[in-house]
């Protein structure tokens, strides 16, 4: 954790350098104050991380002659008298030895692959995800073959505000920048920037375990983000907070009152209700019609659990000892997180820990 804090700051210059601009601060669940760097367009529309990032690290993997290789799954670790010497892969057609230095594990979590999730905690069971079905834990299974320790395998995060239809995720930072979440009464029940798993518990605790996150005309406006979300049909739309409550099918006195209740809060800058303590500086107030709302459940998001490294990002057996030639960074790791992932820290992670990876490895294969 000390690691990922203080390289944190390097980690965004390091992005800067190869064209990466996550110029915005937005706050996450749990946070104390604003910690998430997020991409802006030109107009400063708040943009999706994960896919304004993905591409920039390719083009400058290619720009320093890194090699692809396609739908190629890896399946093996090659090891040599206790050292990591390489992978096997193989594509629908051909399958490769790849010899190599040292490897580097990168293959991401479980969270898509619901049964390994179920077996770690069995209470998951019949939870939506928001993890692609190719985030599979591959590389944990991979590693723990050739002796790699797993820690916190049962520290599953489950995120609240999941649409259940598809699995997709509604991000916490529209709760950080001042959407509130409302039940099926039309009222709130929750401070919303709580923990994920607190929030998670107290939409669970609500009749239906499901909820309602409303934001207003003027987030649609700066955001791409929730434009998407409409654009794909997520979101419900209401001209005022009436015609919202109609077609949400919720108490339209209640609704309105909660939204009135809420619009004289930010102005006090005081939450008498649930004590949200950011209600003096959220950047949005929730005071413009036209309305929207999604209606959301938690899902699986994130495996705070997978192999043991130690800060030099090498791989640890059982015993507490190095195995020589293998590195591991991201979400295939466990124990940095805890049991309770931050908002924004898995890409705080994936930066620090892959860039201290890629350092250790190539000084490694020197040797
Ligand atoms: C919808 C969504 C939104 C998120 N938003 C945020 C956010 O805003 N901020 C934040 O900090 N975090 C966010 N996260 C979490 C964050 O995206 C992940 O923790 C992070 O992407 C993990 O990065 P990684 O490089 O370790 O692995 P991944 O990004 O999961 O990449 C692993 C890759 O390895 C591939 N792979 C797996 N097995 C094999 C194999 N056997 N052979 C070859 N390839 C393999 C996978 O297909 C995948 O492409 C979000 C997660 C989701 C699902």
């Amino acid at each position: 954790v000390q690691t990922l804090a203080e390289q944190s700051a390097s980690a965004i210059d390091f992005l800067d350098s190869i064209g990466a601009h996550l110029s915005d601060v937005g706050k996450a669940g749990g946070a104390s104050t604003n910690r998430s760097h997020r991409p802006v367009d030109e107009a400063g529309k708040i943009l999706s991380v994960g896919s304004y990032l993905v591409p920039i690290f390719e083009q400058a993997a290619k720009d320093n002659n890194v090699t692809f290789y396609m739908e190629t799954e890896a399946t093996e670790i090659l090891m040599n008298e206790g050292t990591a010497v390489g992978v096997k892969a193989s594509s629908a057609d051909t399958d490769y030895t790849i010899n190599a230095k040292a490897v580097i594990l990168a293959t991401g979590g479980f969270g898509g692959n619901l049964e390994m999730v179920e077996s770690y905690k069995p209470e998951l069971k019949g939870y939506v995800t928001t993890n692609a079905s190719t985030i599979t834990g591959d590389g944990i299974k991979m590693a723990e073959a050739v002796g790699a320790n797993l820690v916190d395998m049962a520290e599953i995060q489950i995120h609240p505000t999941v649409v259940q239809s598809n699995g997709a995720l509604i991000t916490e930072s529209l709760r950080g920048d001042g959407a509130i979440l409302v039940n099926n009464e039309g009222n709130r029940f929750t401070n919303e920037v709580l923990t994920r798993d607190v929030v998670s518990a107290n939409i669970i605790a609500e009749e239906g375990s499901a909820a309602w996150l409303i934001v207003d005309q003027k987030m649609f406006d700066d955001s791409n983000v929730i434009q998407g979300y409409v654009n794909k049909g997520y979101m419900l739309k209401g001209d005022t907070v009436a015609d919202l409550a109609k077609v949400m099918e919720v108490d339209e006195a209640a609704l309105q009152a909660t939204l009135d209740n809420w619009v004289a809060m930010v102005k006090a800058g005081e939450d008498k209700d649930f004590g949200r303590d950011d209600l003096a500086t959220v950047k949005y107030d929730l005071s413009t019609a036209p309305y929207y709302a999604v209606k959301i459940a938690p899902g699986v998001h994130h495996t705070m659990g997978g192999v043991e490294i130690n800060t030099n990002t090498e791989v640890m057996n059982a015993s507490g000892e190095v195995i020589p030639g293998l590195y591991a960074a991201g979400e295939v790791t466990g124990g940095v997180h805890g049991g309770n992932r931050l908002g924004g820290n898995a890409v705080a992670d994936i930066i620090v820990f892959g860039r201290i990876a890629g350092q250790n490895a190539a000084t490694y294969t020197t040797k």
